[in-house]
């Protein structure tokens, strides 16, 4: 309320809401945040779900591929895991500090007279780590993250799975993994919620009560802005100037974000005249 109370004067633009991506969205992939995940998912996959290292490079790239993340591609394909000690394992031991204060961005962001919101597939401590160490605490009115699309079922297994148990390292599950490694075709849904799937989208809407029409999407994901495009979001790629059928706007970096688009130039342009009309009405007086 107090958001929409600090805005309520300014007239409406095309847009009512910027919904963000955080991981290689917010910073630029080159920062090498993504490059440790990686990392981390495979050694995860090999010394806690024993699965073969050789057999680890490709599930990983093919789980992420269909599934939307590796950790929703384990849990449909059999591995029964806590949730919070994968994150923990993932993100909890990655070199935050090599993410740095962004005051341009923050300022960016501050000046924007439109509520933003945060849409990730992370689970919540991730996002909050990367948006301190970025200085963007402040800077969003909610977050959509791992723990809001998947709020229960934490260690539940796939309805459509037929043994349930845990299959960890398990016959069946090598099994498993031999007929994943060797088929195309999509094996099991995931119980997992996660982009670029539309239930996910569905969900992000419902809860931060978003109108995708008058909402501008920015992921760094190609899949995920396809299937915002899909839902009705105004979609922008961040980290490529390359557009597609799904991508309204490209960018090569969230900090182009006021240049490259002329509605957002106009909210910039908006808040810059309520700020001087301010101005203003605060001297006014002191003139008299
Ligand atoms: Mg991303």
């Amino acid at each position: 309320m107090e958001y929409e109370n600090q805005y309520q004067h300014i007239p409406k633009t095309k847009y009512d809401c910027l919904l963000f991506d955080v991981d290689d969205t917010l910073y630029p992939l080159n920062s090498g945040l993504s490059d440790h995940v990686t990392k981390n998912i495979i050694e995860y996959m090999i010394t806690k779900l024993g699965i073969a290292e050789d057999k680890v490079p490709e599930m990983c790239v093919r789980l992420y591929k269909e599934y939307g993340t590796t950790m929703a591609g384990l849990r449909a394909i059999g591995y029964d895991f806590d949730y919070d000690d994968c994150h923990s394992f993932v993100h909890g031991r990655l070199p935050y500090e090599i993410l740095k204060p962004d005051p341009v961005l923050k300022s960016l962001l501050q000046s924007l007279p439109i509520r933003k919101v945060i849409f990730s597939n992370a689970n919540e401590e991730h996002v909050a780590r990367v948006l301190g160490r970025l200085g963007l605490m402040d800077c969003f009115e909610g977050v959509i993250c791992f723990e809001t699309l998947n709020p229960i079922n934490k260690t539940k297994t796939p309805d459509n799975y037929e043994d349930g148990a845990d299959l960890k390292g398990s016959k069946q599950s090598t099994d498993f993994i031999e007929k994943f490694c060797e088929t195309n075709q999509l094996l099991q849904k995931s119980p997992v919620v996660c982009k670029p799937f539309e239930d996910a989208f569905e969900q992000a809407f419902k809860i931060a009560k978003i109108n995708p029409q008058r909402t501008l999407f920015f992921d760094d994901s190609i899949r995920n802005i396809q299937t915002g495009k899909d839902m009705g979001l105004h979609t922008i790629w961040v980290g490529s100037s390359h557009r597609t059928k799904s991508v309204d706007y490209a960018l090569e970096s969230i900090h182009n974000m006021r240049e490259a688009l002329p509605e957002l130039r106009e909210a910039f342009e908006t808040m810059e005249e309520v700020h001087y009309s301010e101005m203003v009405a605060i001297e006014t007086p002191v003139r008299a």
